[in-house]
């Protein structure tokens, strides 16, 4: 943006010169936009589910004239729109928290192995259904990190359930967690469906989802990775992705250690 006066001299209102105030306005209408697009994600994606919702009770109102099995199955399609539905405002409302307070940490002690541990007992009857091998690799180093419990928890979990949604049957998940002096290394890797070199960096904004016919079989709001993106930052950590389609993703966060930060 910019903004010029012209100067004069008082006397005789001479023109003497003109001043220039230049201001880099281009953050902020950057902000305002992705705000913008936010709000328009939001309502087009909520009002998917709901408008399937809407027009199944239309339906049910001709419920004389439906037979049980109809019946049934528009039941069984709105309970899981109302799951989508549920899904998708919880995750907003995390995302919505994450970036609202993201600049006030919370100083709680955190303890990843037990967090991993909680993560993939909470995991258990996903990746036992798809007999997917789900392991850990634990190197217990010595660190120290600080933050929000609830937060942390939730990006294993984002990373975690991503890999064993995304991995068919018989496969493996693995969570590394390994460091020294500098850093904390947590890697979720798997041997799933992968993610196209051209989706690698755009999977982590808001309500993306790789190809979604592929994704449409599975239950998802595209906004688990832009959650854990936030997290990661809050943490002044840098999130990774390695995948190669069809063969599988590892997912790298890196976090400093703060036992030795200076
Ligand atoms: P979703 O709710 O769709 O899982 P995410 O933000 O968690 O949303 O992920 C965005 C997209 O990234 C997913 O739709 C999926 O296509 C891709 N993705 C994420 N994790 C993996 C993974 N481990 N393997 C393959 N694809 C993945």
């Amino acid at each position: 943006k910019i903004r010029t006066t012209v100067i004069k001299n008082d006397l005789n209102k001479e023109r003497i010169g003109v001043l220039c105030v230049l201001q880099d306005v281009t953050e902020k209408r950057k902000l305002e936009r992705m705000r913008h697009e936010f709000v328009s994600n939001v309502s087009h994606e909520l009002r998917t589910p709901l408008t399937s919702i809407s027009g199944f009770v239309e339906t049910l109102k001709l419920w004389k004239q439906l037979d049980d099995e109809n019946i049934n199955e528009i039941i069984n399609i709105m309970e899981i729109e109302n799951f989508r539905l549920q899904r998708l405002i919880n995750d907003i409302l995390k995302l919505s928290e994450i970036e609202n307070i993201i600049v006030q940490r919370e100083n709680e002690e955190i303890n990843i192995i037990k967090i991993i541990e909680i993560v993939k007992k909470t995991l258990e009857p996903m990746y036992k259904s798809k007999n997917i091998d789900f392991y850990t690799d634990i190197d217990d180093f010595d660190y120290e990190i600080k933050g929000n419990k609830d937060w942390f928890y939730n990006m294993i979990l984002n990373l975690c359930s991503n890999a064993v949604k995304y991995t068919n049957d018989n496969g493996f998940v693995r969570i590394k967690l390994h460091g020294d002096r500098e850093k904390i290394v947590i890697s979720v890797k798997d041997n799933g469906i992968g993610i196209p070199d051209e989706d690698k960096e755009k999977i982590f904004e808001r309500f993306y989802r790789v190809d979604k016919s592929r994704s449409k079989a599975v239950k998802g709001t595209g906004l688990g990775l832009a959650i854990v993106k936030y997290v990661v930052e809050s943490f002044d950590g840098k999130i990774f992705v390695k995948s190669t389609l069809g063969k599988g993703s590892e997912f790298i966060v890196v976090i400093p250690n703060f036992k030795y930060k200076a």
